[in-house]
């Protein structure tokens, strides 16, 4: 029976893709690899640190454009195309997120060896972007009439303190005409990401008197004081089962080598499958830095009111979990098999855990090709088999979406 079924679905696919529109988008993808290539270090190669992806931006409006999609950019910063189906009530929504993690001034030209392009950013999220690009392209090759509409964002604050505003806005503008989202990150076609992992992210900071290194030595210190709490936030279990992670990112303070600081501050990400789980971390973090803070000034014997602690969320993404018998999911699984593409279910924390937790039916998919170093100078992407990937997310946007005859 599992077999009958298989083979209709794959009788309907291969229907669809043999349908003049769908094959002349496939044609284009089979030899779009280097085009794919060539837009996505020209737009890796344009800085989008976290709150200025403006410029990446515009060059993304301007392929989306290209391509005959009708586009603009919202207060956010988000660009968005759209491509009218027959039924405007009802929208499919891809977005790959514009912003990278790393600061204004970051190199970020590319560079080849061998067959890897390496920069910061080039797979995450160069390829996402890519990716959407070339599905506009694919789109405009087609020349067919969707039912649903369309839309293809760029969209801004997935990383570091972004807060995920920007597919936030993309929710709260398209509201219930939402049928599907898929947040395009990443290369890898290995995985369909099903399940949001929550998040919660502080910066705590503690000031104090500071003073000179000598003449006020005795003087409680805010690095000491934070170094304390983090060491004793380091002896909180973590559970694997829900799996729990902790981080500490970032870390500054101070002004000169014989100065005593006057303030010292570290920003955490806490992560888990289970909410609870997360909240038990953030209470064992506060009850850290508030007794590192006390360490600090029973050591120094200073009044109580000299050091003070604040901690302030810079961000919380929900958790979410897209069922296991939905469309969406079975759609994808047919494509896959269909490509012949072996894929694993995966949690991640990615844009679609605004969508599943307002329990809008969305994925998190990668654009195809491997890469690997995100986050790190490292980062590198190798384009081989992109067009799996482009094919993937053309097959699946196109079942969703429907092809008007
Ligand atoms: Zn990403």
């Amino acid at each position: 029976m599992a077999t009958l079924s298989a083979r209709a679905t794959d009788d309907a696919l291969a229907k669809l893709a043999g349908d003049p529109a769908c094959a002349r988008a496939l044609q284009w993808i089979d030899k779009s690899a280097a085009w794919s290539t060539d837009q996505q270090i020209r737009l890796t190669e344009i800085p989008a640190p976290e709150f200025a992806e403006a410029r990446r931006g515009e060059a993304f409006k301007e392929l989306l454009a290209a391509s005959g999609f009708q586009v603009q950019t919202d207060k956010t910063g988000n660009v968005i195309g759209e491509r009218p189906g027959s039924d405007a009530k009802s929208v499919i929504l891809l977005a790959a997120h514009l912003d990278t993690v790393f600061p204004a001034g970051t190199d970020v030209r590319v560079t080849r060896d061998a067959n890897r392009l390496r920069a910061p950013g080039i797979a995450d999220n160069g390829v996402g972007l890519a990716a959407l690009a070339g599905l506009a392209h694919a789109f405009a090759e087609s020349r067919m009439q969707t039912t649903k509409t369309i839309v293809l964002a760029g969209d801004v604050g997935e990383e570091g303190e972004g807060n995920l505003r920007g597919m936030r806005a993309l929710i709260e503008a398209y509201g219930s005409r939402l049928a599907a989202v898929i947040a395009v990150d990443g290369p890898s076609t290995d995985h369909i990401t099903t399940q949001g992992i929550a998040s919660r992210r502080f910066e705590a900071s503690i000031t104090g008197p500071g003073g000179h290194s000598w003449s006020d030595f005795g003087s409680p210190n805010p690095i000491t004081a934070l170094a304390r709490g983090i060491v004793q936030f380091s002896g909180t279990s973590v559970p694997n089962d829900p799996r729990s992670s902790y981080n500490f990112g970032t870390v500054e303070g101070g002004t000169s080598v014989n100065s005593i600081p006057a303030r010292a501050a570290v920003k955490i990400d806490l992560r888990s499958e289970d909410e609870g789980e997360l909240s038990r971390l953030e209470s064992s973090l506060r009850d850290a830095m508030q007794s590192g803070l006390k360490a600090e000034l029973s050591a120094t014997k200073s009044p109580s009111d000299s050091l003070q602690l604040s901690i302030r969320s810079l961000g919380t993404r929900p958790a979410g979990k897209l069922p296991d018998d939905s469309p969406l999911l079975a759609t994808i699984r047919d494509v896959d098999r269909y490509l012949g593409n072996r894929s694993r279910l995966e949690r991640s924390s990615t844009d679609a855990n605004i969508p599943l937790s307002m329990g809008i039916p969305a994925v998190a998919l990668g654009g195809g090709g491997r890469g690997g170093g995100s986050h790190t100078l490292d980062e590198w992407y190798d384009p081989a088999g992109r067009e799996l990937g482009l094919k993937r997310l053309f097959l699946t946007v196109v079942s969703l979406a429907g092809v008007e005859r």
